[in-house]
């Protein structure tokens, strides 16, 4: 089989496991979940130089390895990644060393990790879950610039590189888009959409206006920052409807707005999410500080589902008996 006709296939696998998973393509992929119903033994560790494994067997429970040491995002290409040797029933180990970076320009690969990773990426960025959330954003996909490209993949839950790759491989952006955002590296980008200031390892969720009614799924210790538009002479505000619990608001201010349209400001909330955190709420109203919720526009409303990150286990405990 040449490469497209192996890429096509894994395509067609990565949608026959949508439907049978019941995964729905519009919503950021549970893989972690899709996994745990495959009953294939799946254990998370620290690892150096490898970002996964995978171990078939005689019987029918394959195993993974799955890199703890790794961002989210990229455990979870991981895990699509070894769940599409498991998926598509791959009969040799695989020692997977890179995952999701730029696989079209690798052909070092074998048809086996050819297919896994058009699968992962497939999987967890089917075209209907790219489209809505391009969608959602407001973004003008032929003019993604890095910041904007950053933010989807987040939205997505996916990494960086990932995320530019498959929008390309949707042909909704150029060859050279593509590899001008390629050169960019995530950790510029944050420090730009954190006013200069790096977050390490950690992501940095800038919510606005556009993330209204939406879930976001930040990891321990990931800024949120959420910038509201307000008009000043009108005396209405951003007020807190509810604080969420597992945040910590680190700066409430303002800053000009850089389109600077009718006298309007920017409010900024920056805040962390707690190690500890829950599902939560972040909610706010528009109003004048003196005059009663009554009165208050619209809520803005966004949920917070921050992801556990496991060090060493199981995805699944085994049962004692
Ligand atoms: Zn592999």
């Amino acid at each position: 089989m040449d490469r497209r006709q192996i890429i096509v296939g894994a395509m067609g696998a990565a949608h026959r496991a949508h439907l049978q998973f019941n995964v729905d393509t519009t919503d950021r992929v549970d893989v972690f979940s899709v996994l745990r119903s495959t009953q294939a033994d799946v254990f998370f560790r620290p690892m150096k130089s490898v970002c996964g494994a995978y171990v078939p067997s005689e019987g029918p429970l394959p195993a993974m390895l799955i890199n703890s040491n790794m961002p989210l995002s990229r455990q979870r290409y991981t895990a699509a990644h070894e769940l599409g040797h498991v998926y598509m029933q791959h009969r040799t180990v695989s020692l997977d060393r890179e995952v999701g970076i730029i696989f079209e320009a690798r052909t070092d690969l074998d048809e086996q990790e050819v297919a896994a990773e058009a699968l992962a990426a497939f999987f967890l960025m089917p075209k209907p879950l790219v489209m809505k959330s391009i969608r959602d954003l407001h973004i003008q996909v032929n003019e993604l610039n890095p910041a904007d490209a950053y933010l989807l993949a987040l939205k997505m839950g996916t990494s960086y590189l990932a995320t530019v790759n498959q929008i390309h491989t949707l042909k909704l952006i150029s060859w050279s888009r593509a590899e001008k955002l390629r050169s960019v590296p995530p950790k510029l980008i944050k420090q730009e959409l954190n006013n200069t200031e790096g977050v390490g390892r950690h992501d940095i969720w800038v919510i606005d206006e556009h993330w209204n009614g939406q879930n976001i799924f930040p990891a321990p210790e990931d800024t949120v920052r959420i910038e509201l538009h307000e008009t000043p002479t009108s005396g209405y505000s951003w007020l807190w409807t509810e604080k969420p619990d597992g945040l910590t608001v680190l700066e409430d201010g303002y800053r000009e707005d850089d389109e600077g349209i009718g006298g309007s400001r920017v409010r900024e909330f920056v805040a962390q999410i707690n190690s500890d955190a829950h599902p939560a709420v972040i909610s706010l109203q528009r109003r004048r500080e003196w005059e009663s919720e009554a009165k208050a526009s619209p809520e803005f409303k966004v949920g917070v589902f921050p992801q556990q990150l496991r060090n060493t286990g199981p995805l699944v405990p085994p049962r004692l008996n």
